[in-house]
């Protein structure tokens, strides 16, 4: 089974000092991220049969816990450059193939022998300067723009909310315009309803379910109606706290089950509007993952989680539907 996994933070690791070209037991043996045991490298994502990942351009605010990152656009943008830079020497090397459009998603799925195809997403949009530098970045691949992770120049965020921002309104109807998906996992809800009004493409590349878990950083069943509505999928997450209430570690594979569930047969979305967006080396290690998940290669397992004849739509179908209809 070839699998599309909507949300992964590779630049972002390799900027951080990881080399996703090795294998995980050596990376694990030079890794120097603290205290997050990685689960993620090229050799991983192959083993787990991952054709196409939707890989982030992922600016870091700067916070107590995130002295290095940017205070202004300037820093917003040298960050995302730097990553998009990243992805180019990839390619450059043979590791993975950057897919620009549905065509393109559709061949590299039918190659068998392909690297990994990776589908550029900005996560939360402060690299941009203003709408009319969105040309800019489709050029450079980007397809998919999340506008908040927390609060942006743009938006209300996780954690931090608010509306879309006057520039978050000008920028959400050029993506409309441009054919710019808008991802919207991290936004707040009045951000979410003021940029459903305007009328995106809209997906959430990692969210699970509010019902279960509370607070903004999860998505209510109207904010995933909205969503499917729009002909979007929804991702779901691989971190314990997002999968179990109060959990900071320990979350099962059937309780994250739980959540695809609610989804897709609590008269919410359906199963063909439920994909993986495991963000499984998003800024937590295998300490955080669901047990028995402790490695990327062991993503798989919670495929047996899902009903037999809805697991190949969860495992990639639907973000394949998704992708070949819109990219
Ligand atoms: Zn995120």
């Amino acid at each position: 089974m070839r699998l599309i996994d909507g949300h992964l933070d590779l630049a972002y690791n390799a900027v951080s000092g990881r080399d996703l070209t090795l294998t995980l037991e050596v990376l694990r043996r030079v890794d120097p991220v603290e205290g997050q045991t990685a689960t993620t490298t090229f050799t991983e994502l192959r083993a787990a049969g991952v054709g196409v990942c939707f890989g982030t351009l992922f600016a870091l605010p700067r916070t107590p816990d995130s002295p290095q990152g940017y205070t202004d656009h300037a820093g917003a943008r040298a960050q995302a450059l730097a990553q998009l830079d990243v992805y180019r020497r990839w390619e450059d090397g043979g590791f993975l193939r950057l897919l620009r459009s549905g065509a393109e998603v559709n061949a590299h799925m039918a190659q068998a022998d392909a690297p990994l195809g990776v589908v550029l997403l900005m996560e939360g949009a402060d690299p941009v300067r203003d709408e009319g530098e969105l040309p800019f970045w489709v050029d450079a691949g980007v397809r998919i723009i999340g506008p908040a992770w927390g609060a942006t120049a743009y938006a209300g965020g996780t954690g931090a909310p608010g509306p879309l921002t006057d520039a978050g309104k000008a920028l959400v109807t050029a993506m409309r315009d441009l054919g710019i998906a808008l991802d919207a996992s991290h936004l707040d809800d009045a951000a979410f309803w003021d940029a459903a009004e305007i009328g995106p493409r809209m997906i959430a590349s990692h969210s699970n379910s509010r019902t279960l878990v509370p607070g903004n950083r999860h998505l209510s069943d109207e904010m995933a109606c909205a969503i499917a509505e729009r002909g979007g999928v929804i991702g779901l997450v691989f971190l314990s706290s997002f999968i179990k209430q109060g959990a900071e570690t320990g979350a099962t594979q059937g309780d994250l089950a739980a959540h695809a569930r609610h989804y897709a047969e609590a008269e919410v979305v359906g199963w063909d509007r439920v994909a993986l967006g495991s963000d499984m080396d998003g800024g937590f290690g295998s300490e955080k993952t669901p047990v028995g998940i402790g490695r990327y290669s062991e993503l798989p397992r919670f495929l047996d989680e899902v009903p037999e004849e809805h697991r190949a739509a969860v495992a990639g179908g639907n973000w394949l539907r998704w992708l070949t209809a819109y990219l």
